[in-house]
């Protein structure tokens, strides 16, 4: 990556870049998410922190499930209510939500009743990490492996969104107090810029400690949507804080991707948030391998601890085959 401090006149080849532009914005709205590399990581950590024997089956499979750690994101822009199941806006629960996690029904029945029908539009996230938990427990029961494979990355991707601290307030994006770009700063360009000094493999640190049974799934996926909230202010605060100091000519910086420049925070500016944040990204992407694992753990113990065949996913299936495969949740 080429960094530099302005704009370059690209006047002249504005129709030639068009099309870059264009696809460059579509990665962009994709961009609103863990970055791939994080998701991908999470995903096949997760892995090692499972014991024995899931961890026997679950490794056959690592190909398979850390290519699909962004399924449930690109299903966002094919599917309809696929969206609000990446986030919740916990913010729009009132003030007391932050503190007062009783204040929402944690069974789905029950948040519609209260509810109704504007409960998507603020995000179901958490009911919905829930409902997959549910879905990987009969996968393994029934020890479907397709169901298996789909459940198990599809609720490592939702427990992860739920552990960065802007998918759980409507404040996503810094839209509201001027701070456009924060969110793929925080869970995309800060991972991409540190994650080689993140202690993220499992057993190795008291905060990244191997997979645990869950004696209630849906009070801890809760609890880590209420801890991330928590952190929304320092994530906010520190950066307001940060670029006043700094100054816009040393907080931005551009980055030749391809043919196009992308305006995003310096280097320099990543560096001294980093350390502002005192291992923040770092704490939210152990606790998110942590409970990854914990729940496809759970979830089989729940299922009776069925003993699965250590197969490689099928890979003879034909493009549309594997199409349909994706769209069929
Ligand atoms: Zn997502």
């Amino acid at each position: 990556m080429k960094w530099s401090q302005s704009l370059k006149n690209n006047t002249s080849r504005s129709l030639q870049t068009a099309p870059f532009i264009f696809l460059g914005l579509v990665l962009g709205l994709v961009h609103i998410q863990w970055g791939f590399a994080a998701h991908r990581c999470i995903h096949d950590a997760a892995i090692h922190a499972l014991p024995a024997p899931l961890h026997g089956f679950f490794k056959s499979h690592r190909d398979w499930i850390v290519g699909h750690a962004l399924d449930a994101d690109m299903r966002k822009h094919a599917i309809d209510g696929e969206a609000e199941k990446h986030y919740i806006d916990l913010d729009r629960y009132g003030p007391d939500s932050q503190f007062s996690p009783e204040v929402i029904p944690k069974l789905w029945k029950d948040a519609q009743l209260l509810y109704g029908d504007t409960i998507e539009l603020h995000g179901i996230g958490p009911w919905a990490t829930m409902k997959t938990y549910q879905n990987l427990t009969r996968a393994f029961f029934h020890q479907n492996e397709t169901q298996i494979l789909r459940s198990a990355t599809d609720i490592a991707h939702y427990i992860s969104d739920l552990n960065v601290p802007l998918h759980t307030s409507s404040n996503y994006n810094g839209a509201q107090t001027n701070q456009d770009g924060i969110h793929a700063f925080w869970e995309t360009q800060l991972p991409e810029q540190f994650m080689s000094v993140y202690r993220l493999t499992p057993g190795s640190h008291p905060n990244m400690p191997r997979a645990k049974y869950l004696s209630n799934p849906a009070e801890t996926i809760w609890k880590a949507a209420f801890e991330s909230h928590l952190a929304v202010d320092s994530v906010l605060r520190f950066e307001t804080i940060l670029r006043t100091s700094m100054g816009p000519e040393n907080s931005f910086a551009y980055v030749q991707r391809g043919r196009t420049q992308q305006r995003l925070h310096s280097p320099e500016f990543a560096y001294r948030y980093h350390q502002m944040l005192d291992g923040q990204v770092e704490r939210r992407m152990q606790q998110s391998i942590f409970l990854c694992a914990s729940l496809w753990y759970s979830a089989w113990v729940d299922a009776g601890q069925p003993i699965l065949a250590f197969t490689k996913p099928e890979q003879s299936a034909t493009y549309l085959q594997r199409i349909w495969s994706w769209l069929s949740i």
